[in-house]
This record gives structure tokens, C-alpha cells and sequence, in this order.
């Protein structure tokens, strides 16, 4: 006959087997509803792109439909804090970018969250050169000529950008600090707006990510001077790089990734991450990324420790380019 201690402690142990295979069971079955992706802009700027084509095969892959969510404002920190005090359970995650999660951190010292402490890394999505872009009848025809004339006429000139701590806007800080040139800022809810102010010929010049501006450059519709990287990129072979055009210290590449509230399973972060990296290998996925200029993660940078390094690394270096003056 069974002690009463023998007892216990088989009840003990059939209830640690029991919650020990609970606890995985509900990762296992991760995901059985619909996940909410959180996009911090508007709909048609390059987050939203990129996320719309890699999460529609992350779905297939995940077998449950994945819904872009855009919530605007304050240069992505809205959403991002709404990610941020999302439940950590897997069905509401967001892209997060060069802006929301680095280049936030020194422009907002309010910031109610912190991208290192209140999300999971998931997985990098792809990297975006940044281009400088002016208004198809914008006087300047080259980027030397671009130079002189904002120099020239910095009281007159504006720079449309997504929100304060956007790329848009981290990247052109950039730019004007180099030429040390305060424009008047036009923010809009994201670039895609604001692409169409450009387009309209409402606002002067932009410093975009690379997918809002392929489609644009190639119809005629905007002016492109240069991509801030150190190679031309493969999808505008005519635009130059910043260092060809005259302008070498102007380097800016940006990147959009999925983050999951603090505290996800690494289960579910795994199974998300899985299903991010398939679809970059996915040829079609692959296709669409590279003709809109994206650069796609070499694999050993598609790890959630490989994102969190990349966070880490980009708060440090945007840090003091937009620190604003004590
Ligand atoms: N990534 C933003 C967008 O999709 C813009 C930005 O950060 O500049 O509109």
C-alpha cells in the first residue's frame, strides 16, 4: 500500500508532468487565431510594404491570418508604446524600425517605453537604404548643386519627414546637421503621406527608406540625388551613393524588424521567428524585397540575439547624433 507521503509525492509529480506539458502545449499550439501586426505609419509607406509582403507568407506558414494594424503617431511611439502594453502572448507583435526602437530613445526622454527592456527581438525583416529625395521640379540637379542650394536658401526650404524620431526624420537630422541647416520639418503620419506631398510637389525635399521611392524615381514622379550607402543599390543603378556624389559623411541605412512584447514565450518567439526567416527565403517574398531596393538579412543576422545586438548597437550611435543640445 502507497504512504501517504509516497502519495503526495506522486500527486506532486504527476502535477509537475502535468503543468510541465502545459506549459509548451499552448506554445505548440501557437498560433490558433488571428495576430495582430502593429505597423507604426501609414499604410503604403515602407514599413507598412514591408510588412504586408513578409507577414502574408508568415501566415501561410503559420496557418492563421496575420492583420496589419496602422496606428500613427508621434513618429511611431504611439504604437510602439501600445505594443509595448500589449498581452505577451503571442497575437499582438509589431515592426519596429531604426526610428521606433534607436533613434526614439534620445529624442523622446519621456518615452514610455524602452526597446531593449519592453520587447522580445523576433527577427529582422529587412535593411533600407535611405535616399535623398527632392521634388521633381526642385531646382538643384545634383546633389553638389543640392548642397549649395539648401545651404543657400535654408530659410526658405522644408523637409517633409514621418513624425519626430522617424527614420525620415533621424536620417535628415543627419543630413542637415553635416550641412548645417535647420529646414522648417513637415511631419506627416508616415512617408507614404508624405510621399504624396513630395510627389504633389508640396513640400521640397526627403530623406526616405529606399522601398517608398523605387516605384517613384522609376516613373519620374520625384527626384532621387543619392543613396547614403556605400554601394549603389542594385534596384536604381543610376542614382549615385552619397560618397560618388560629393557628400561621403552622409551614411544611413535603416531596417525594419518584429518585436513581440516583453515576456513572450521563446517558444512562441522561435515559432515566429521560424516563420520569418522561411519567408525571406521564400523566392516570391525574395523577388518583391529586392526589386523595391531592401536589403534581405544574411542569415546569421536573422536571430532574435542577432536583433537585439542590432537595437542595442543603433540606440549607441544615434544617441549622440540627436541628443539635443544641453
Ligand atoms: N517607416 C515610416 C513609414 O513607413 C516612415 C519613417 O520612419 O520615416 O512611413
Amino acid at each position: 500500500m502507497m504512504s501517504i507521503r509516497s502519495l503526495a509525492g506522486a500527486c506532486l509529480s504527476a502535477f509537475a508532468a502535468l503543468s510541465a506539458f502545459a506549459a509548451p502545449a499552448s506554445a505548440q499550439n501557437y498560433p490558433t487565431r488571428t495576430i495582430t501586426m502593429i505597423v507604426p505609419f501609414a499604410a503604403g509607406g515602407p514599413t507598412d510594404v514591408i510588412s504586408r509582403i513578409v507577414t502574408a507568407h508568415m501566415a501561410q506558414t503559420l496557418g492563421q491570418s496575420i492583420v496589419i494594424e496602422n496606428v500613427v503617431g508621434a513618429g511611431g511611439t504611439t504604437a510602439t508604446t501600445r505594443a509595448a502594453r500589449a498581452a505577451n502572448d503571442g497575437y499582438t507583435l509589431i515592426t519596429g524600425h531604426m526610428g521606433t526602437h534607436a533613434a526614439s530613445v534620445p529624442l523622446y526622454p519621456k518615452l514610455a517605453y524602452h526597446p531593449e527592456k519592453d520587447f522580445e527581438p523576433v527577427a529582422l525583416l529587412a535593411g533600407t537604404p535611405i535616399l535623398i529625395l527632392a521634388r521633381k521640379d526642385f531646382p538643384p540637379k545634383d546633389l553638389k548643386e543640392f548642397v549649395a542650394y539648401v545651404k543657400a536658401n535654408a530659410e526658405k526650404v522644408n523637409a517633409a519627414h514621418a513624425g519626430i524620431g522617424s527614420v525620415s526624420h533621424a536620417s535628415c537630422e543627419l543630413l542637415n546637421s553635416i550641412l548645417d541647416v535647420k529646414p522648417v520639418g513637415v511631419p506627416f503620419n508616415g512617408t507614404g503621406p508624405a510621399m504624396n506631398a513630395l510627389v504633389a510637389g508640396q513640400v521640397d525635399y526627403m530623406c526616405d527608406q529606399i522601398v517608398n521611392a523605387v516605384p517613384q524615381i522609376n516613373a519620374g514622379t520625384i527626384k532621387a540625388y543619392a543613396v547614403a550607402t556605400p554601394e549603389r543599390n542594385p534596384s536604381l543603378p543610376n542614382v549615385p551613393t552619397t560618397t560618388e556624389a560629393g557628400l561621403p559623411a552622409f551614411q544611413a541605412q535603416a531596417w525594419n524588424a518584429v518585436f513581440a512584447p516583453k515576456g513572450t514565450s521563446p517558444a512562441i518567439i522561435a515559432t515566429l521567428n521560424a516563420a520569418a526567416i522561411k519567408a525571406l527565403d521564400d523566392e516570391n517574398v525574395r523577388k518583391r524585397l529586392l526589386e523595391l531596393g531592401s536589403v534581405i538579412p544574411a542569415p546569421a543576422n536573422r536571430t532574435p540575439e542577432a536583433l537585439a545586438t542590432l537595437v542595442k548597437n543603433e540606440i549607441a550611435k544615434w544617441t549622440p547624433v540627436l541628443k539635443p543640445a544641453s
